[in-house]
């Protein structure tokens, strides 16, 4: 038995600290928002109305 929900996901690659990371979208939401994991810049990505193709982006 799952006992955490699957949450969608991005992955993004800082290109502040040239590290990758994922980042999540939480329910309800429209925006995958994470943060750099170095220098703790936030990123936001927006959902388009059919969702998201793309799963690798780069946060310049
Ligand atoms: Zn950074």
């Amino acid at each position: 038995m799952k006992d955490h929900r699957e949450l969608p996901y991005i992955g993004i690659h800082f290109d502040c600290c040239g590290v990758y990371q994922r980042i999540y979208r939480q329910p309800g939401q429209t925006a995958y928002v994470g943060w750099c994991p170095r220098c703790l810049r936030r990123v936001r990505v927006r959902v388009g109305p059919g969702g998201v193709d793309q799963r690798i982006f780069e946060a310049r």
